[in-house]
């Protein structure tokens, strides 16, 4: 019998965590679940994040928004902050699963799956989002290039707990976009994606961000291709150019679900719908 410890403050938290140092952190449970049914593991506890409304809570802070790890991708899909301050998150979370899976799955839980297909992480590049890290002595923010270590690999040393993420305001950049292809409509994994981030000054790029999902290790930004693309409008000429920079950057690999040369392609591709926008 897999015993649930369920903590109702952090301080509580740090006391389960303590106490049974062995125990994997259960937050919406899609991904834990999953894996550990796989796998035919039963743990001796578990401890359960759901108690600590704290960290459900989205809010502004400072220049930013902070959403906390606990609160869910459909929250997250229609709360008036985030649609309005960094609507390509917004976006890019409303394409997770299908709604039984954004009801119960969180963001923390994403990001700390580090799947190079987390569909919240190219959007969380984009925004040049920083992880807040918590445990028992204290708090501490990473940038998520630290936080993403590699397929299933975050940087989270014993005893911390993802708190919250923390997002810069992008209501400047006009363009936000997100998209993903997957092999079917609805309930796909990304067999790739891409979030754009574009600031347009008299119909000019000013300043571009691009990151692609299930294309490499973790996702990954594309200097070559936002450099190309700076001081240009978005034509479909200039797009073309910048997916061949995408193209040459990323580093797909073959699987089930996709070979690497159509991974490279549609990486690619979906930047040209840009210029239908
Ligand atoms: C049918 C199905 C479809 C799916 N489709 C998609 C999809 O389209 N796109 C997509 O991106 N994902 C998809 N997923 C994966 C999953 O739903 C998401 O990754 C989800 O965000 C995981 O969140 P969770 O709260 O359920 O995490 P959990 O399963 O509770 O936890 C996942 C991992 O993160 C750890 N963890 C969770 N929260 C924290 C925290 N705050 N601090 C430290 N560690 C933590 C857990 O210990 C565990 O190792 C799908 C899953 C299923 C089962």
């Amino acid at each position: 019998m897999t015993r649930v410890l369920l903590p109702a403050t952090l301080p509580e938290l740090w006391e389960a965590l303590a106490a049974c140092p062995e125990a994997p952190l259960l937050a919406g449970g899609t991904d834990l679940l999953v894996r550990l049914r796989a796998r035919r593991q039963r743990p001796e506890a578990l401890v359960g994040l759901e108690r600590l409304a704290e960290l459900r809570t989205i809010r502004r802070q400072g220049r930013g928004l902070r959403i906390g790890a606990l609160a869910t991708h459909a929250m997250i899909a229609r709360h008036p902050l985030v649609l309005r301050h960094a609507p390509v998150l917004a976006r890019a979370v409303s394409e997770v699963g299908g709604p039984a899976i954004r009801n119960m799955g969180t963001l923390g839980g994403n990001l700390c799956t580090a799947s190079p297909a987390g569909d919240s992480l190219p959007a969380l590049a984009v925004l040049e989002a920083r992880v807040e890290l918590l445990s028992a002595g204290g708090t501490r923010l990473l940038p998520l290039s630290e936080f993403l270590l590699g397929p299933g690999r975050a940087a989270l040393a014993p005893g911390e707990i993802v708190g919250a993420v923390r997002v810069p305001l992008s209501a400047d950049f006009q363009v936000q976009h997100f998209e993903k292809a997957g092999r079917r409509a609805a309930l796909a994994i990304a067999v790739v994606s891409l979030a754009v981030l574009a600031r347009l000054e008299k119909g000019m790029v000013a300043e571009a961000r691009l990151a692609v999902g299930s294309a490499a290790p973790t996702v990954l930004r594309c200097p070559e291709a936002e450099e190309f693309l700076r001081g240009r409008r978005l034509t479909l000429s200039a797009l073309e150019r910048a997916a061949r920079a995408v193209r040459a950057a990323v580093r797909p690999i073959d699987d089930a679900r996709a070979s690497a040369g159509y991974r490279r392609q549609v990486a690619g591709n979906l930047l040209l719908r840009l210029a239908d926008l």
